[in-house]
């Protein structure tokens, strides 16, 4: 028999498998990733890629299995890619890539012309869904606003593309004007979907759970959820927006984004498939590799804590995290081969002679018991001395030197 709490790859508690404890959840027949890496990831402080970059990066999240990839804002291009030459939507669309490529278009036909002539599949269609805000950027009264969303979604239908109302602000929108906003544009039958954005990254849980079930009521389209990081909820909403019934979930990888990112592609993708047992179909050992390239490319450092593919969420130096590695064959609540990374010690004043062990196993060594003492007494000293974790090299040189006694 399967449980589904503990399989070779995670073990997780029973109680996130409960009945009980999933009661009123509702996951869509099918789900899939829209990656916004290369659309809104690239508002990231500090990261600025070219058209050769920007295909790179589509490459690699092509090859990591994402279903949809979301490239360039196409209202304000240059502020993303100051320098560019050629189109860089036309360019990565011309790469050919399995996963389909969508962009973000506005209330101006020629930001939708723009996305059929580069050959994209489909265009967001974005709108504020928020009065306040409808106020200050369009200046026009509800209903002509949505008269104008209506027009250029149908625009989009009949230039070829696919659409989605991108209902920017949709988590501080008033309720009756997104019911009625929402009824009247999929009544026309142009939009293909409806994308609800947390785009203030205020939505919680609950809000965004209860916003999901209720967009796809009025709209009987199928729901994207686009969440922010503000409130460090993003993962959570995204998660809870996929077991509402959301069918396409908009994530980043490392949630690279305005202010504090969006929801995490890597965070997403595991949490459905280890505390849910749904796999959202990419290729989790390709994770570390395609977020270490992406660093690569953009200069972007993640926090090495950073859930999944940070460069030390795998790695022990206490002496409680070496013997649980030493004593315990599995030792987090999933292998970290799964999503391309390895179990790792630190060596530092923390050390043990676990620890030591460990290591020496780790670089092909074998030493005797008083060895690893006299080992251990060495790190420990060095480790005090520098006031931070040893090198691999600082660790080698000492194995080399008691072994030559
Ligand atoms: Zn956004």
């Amino acid at each position: 028999m399967t449980i589904p709490w503990k399989t070779e790859e995670w073990w997780v508690g029973s109680i996130n498998y409960n009945e009980k404890a999933l009661e009123g959840i509702e996951v869509a027949k099918s789900m899939c990733i829209n990656e916004t890496t290369l659309r809104d990831g690239i508002g990231q402080v500090g990261v600025s890629i070219t058209e050769e970059e920007a295909k790179k990066i589509a490459i690699d999240l092509d090859q990591l299995g994402v279903q949809q990839i979301e490239a360039c804002y196409l209202p304000r291009l240059e502020t993303y890619f100051p320098n560019y030459k050629r189109h860089p939507l036309r360019e990565i669309v011309k790469l050919g890539l399995k996963a389909p490529i969508w962009t973000l278009c506005n209330l101006e036909r020629k930001t939708v012309d723009t996305a059929a002539e580069c050959g994209a599949k489909g265009a967001y269609i974005e709108v504020y869904g928020m009065k306040y805000k409808i106020e200050a950027i369009y200046g026009l009264a509800e209903e002509k606003l949505i008269e104008a969303t209506i027009k250029n979604i149908e625009y989009a239908k009949r230039q070829g593309l696919m659409t989605s109302l991108f209902l920017a602000e949709a988590t501080r929108s008033e309720l009756e004007f997104l019911e009625k906003f929402v009824k009247m544009v999929s009544s026309t039958g142009y939009a293909d979907r409806i994308t609800v954005c947390d785009t203030m990254g205020c939505g919680t849980p609950h809000s965004i759970s209860y916003l999901v079930r209720k967009v796809k009521a009025w709209s009987g389209l199928p729901i994207e959820v686009h969440c922010h990081n503000d409130l460090g909820l993003a993962t959570a909403n995204s998660v809870i927006a996929a077991l509402s019934g959301a069918e396409i979930i908009h994530v980043t990888l490392l949630g690279v984004g305005e202010r504090a990112g969006n929801a995490a592609l890597e965070e997403v993708s595991i949490s459905l498939l280890v505390g849910y047992g749904i796999d959202i179909g990419i290729h989790f050992e390709k994770l570390l590799e395609t977020s270490n390239r992406f660093q690569e490319i953009t200069g972007f450092q993640a926090f090495p804590f950073k859930p999944v593919v940070g460069g030390k969420v795998f790695l022990r130096e206490s002496v409680l995290g070496a013997e649980s590695l030493a004593k315990f064959p599995r030792p987090t609540v999933y292998e970290p081969n799964i999503v391309g990374q390895r179990h790792r010690i630190a060596m530092s004043a923390k050390s043990s002679e676990f620890s030591v062990e460990y290591k020496l196993k780790e670089i092909g060594q074998t030493a005797t018991k008083s060895e690893i003492k006299e080992i251990l007494a060495r790190v420990i000293e060095c480790g005090k001395k520098k006031g931070s974790i040893l090198t691999e090299g600082e660790f080698e040189g000492i194995v080399k030197e008691v072994k030559k006694r």
